[in-house]
């Protein structure tokens, strides 16, 4: 149990946006559509080296 190292933008994940009410959301694969109002998404996330 061990927290502290908790990084929203682990490589291994993807943060996606709606494109119609900008919800975001995190996930390991690809999100076609928002899961509020089933718009399309993009992903947003920055590709860190
Ligand atoms: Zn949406």
């Amino acid at each position: 149990m061990s927290h502290g190292l908790v990084d929203p933008y682990r490589p291994e994940e993807s943060v996606f946006e709606c494109l119609e009410c900008h919800h975001r959301l995190v996930s390991e694969e690809h999100v076609g559509a928002c899961p509020v109002c089933g718009g399309a998404t993009k992903n947003i996330a920055v590709a860190r080296e």
